[in-house]
């Protein structure tokens, strides 16, 4: 049995940059190391989720690895507020939020002049009412997750954000009737909400300052937290975690993975990419199966960045160099969650490259990894198809039949 290091660099796949002669990232960037993995490697393309499909990197991470997200997806607010460092139980209700700007009865910023630091502001609006406790915390700038624990709980309940300036600020309504309790606490902690930040000396300091004062928690994306079946228990691998972007964190936790952190990963493009792939290896001493989310690549595709994109490549790949020295004992599996290409700024349908690699493999003739060099690799699949494949190759996989 072999080791397993499933290296996922966000937003992988791109499309031609005017800007790189009509190349990829992947195309334009120098990726010796890449390269020899593709060469002695096992190479194609693969749908994230299903073919076409523009999937979050939430849909795909469980798809990935074997959830399937029509069955476990509830909704972004549970792995956000996982991913902040939340514990949550089943039977949670999560929710993304905003600090936003209230001025004269009118929703003014939903983001609170991007507001820097709302910890000291989520810290005071935790609370407990009707039995129901209420779980605040912050994440960057004006972000924050809510979550409500108690009994009798549904997540069939409205936005109280107006996604838009100039309206009302809003209250949430139920959308089925045994939500009527759910949303009636929740108006309670909203009406509780606003009368302590209105009085919070920090927006008292702001508004002395000319800033806008995060005077408003509006509430999204409700959804309860999944359970599901631990990678343990479905693979029989210790698992573990490198991410600095607590979406993946949460997912993985969600899944029982252990998470590590590693000195400068930022979840930014300043990640210091050495400390990520060599605490990666160090990491398949104690675990079977290492997960390391690179979120750069995709960073730089929403920013419409293609050089950006193609340097951040060509850090990683310098990075990955003493990938070669694990081959032995270790599969070494690299793709992309989706394509984030830097023409269009968001996440596309548009297939990623994968390479599966290790000692004794049989190689296809691609030797280079890239969107066109990989199409004529072994594989067309699915991100789904992925785990099975992995378990082959690292020779844990069961045989099915005599
Ligand atoms: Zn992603
Ligand atoms: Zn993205």
């Amino acid at each position: 049995m072999k080791k397993v290091l499933l290296i996922i660099m966000d937003g992988l796949g791109d499309r031609p940059n005017s800007s790189l002669n009509g190349k990829t990232a992947l195309q334009a960037a120098y990726k010796p190391n890449l390269d020899y993995l593709a060469l002695n490697g096992a190479t194609g393309l693969m749908s994230p989720v299903s073919l076409g499909i523009r999937s979050g990197s939430d849909t795909s991470h469980l798809s990935l690895l074997g959830y399937d997200p029509e069955k476990y997806y509830t909704g972004r607010g549970p792995f956000e507020a996982m991913g902040l460092g939340i514990d949550l139980l089943p039977g949670d209700i999560a929710f993304r939020a905003n600090f936003g700007s209230v001025i004269n009865s009118k929703v003014v910023d939903r983001r609170a002049g991007r507001i820097k630091d709302t910890s000291e502001l989520s810290k005071s609006l935790a609370t407990n009412i009707d039995g129901v406790e209420f779980i605040i915390k912050s994440g960057v700038e004006h972000r924050a997750a809510l979550v409500l624990r108690g009994k009798n709980l549904s997540d069939k309940i409205s936005d109280t954000d107006p996604h838009n300036i100039g309206t009302d600020p809003l209250f949430t309504k139920p959308l089925e009737k045994e939500a009527e309790f759910t949303a009636s606490v929740l108006n309670k902690f909203i009406e509780r909400s606003r009368k302590i930040l209105n009085e919070h000396s920090v927006n008292i300091k702001r508004i002395e300052n000319g800033e806008l004062p995060a005077n408003e928690i509006m509430i999204r994306g409700a959804g309860k937290i999944p359970e599901i079946p631990s990678f343990r228990e479905k693979y029989g691998m210790d698992a573990a975690c490198i991410s600095g972007t607590p979406l993946i964190r949460g997912i993985a936790k969600l899944a029982g993975f252990n998470i590590i952190s590693v000195d400068g990963m930022t979840g930014r493009t300043d990640t210091n990419y050495g400390n990520v792939i060599n605490s990666a290896i160090s990491s398949l001493k104690n675990y079977d199966f290492v997960l390391v989310n690179i979120k750069g690549t995709d960073i730089a595709g929403h920013d419409k960045n293609p050089e950006l994109k193609k340097s951040i490549i060509e850090r990683v790949d310098q990075a990955m160099d003493p990938l070669k020295k694990i081959l032995t004992n270790t599969l070494i599996a690299i793709t992309g969650d989706h394509s984030t290409p830097c023409s269009y700024g968001d996440h596309t349908g548009d297939p990623v490259p994968i390479l599966f690699s290790t000692e004794g493999i049989l190689s296809d003739y691609v030797n280079s990894f890239d969107e066109l060099s990989v199409s004529s690799g072994f594989y067309k699949i699915k991100s789904s198809d992925i785990m099975p494949i992995i378990l082959s190759y690292s020779e844990r996989a069961e045989k099915y039949g005599a």
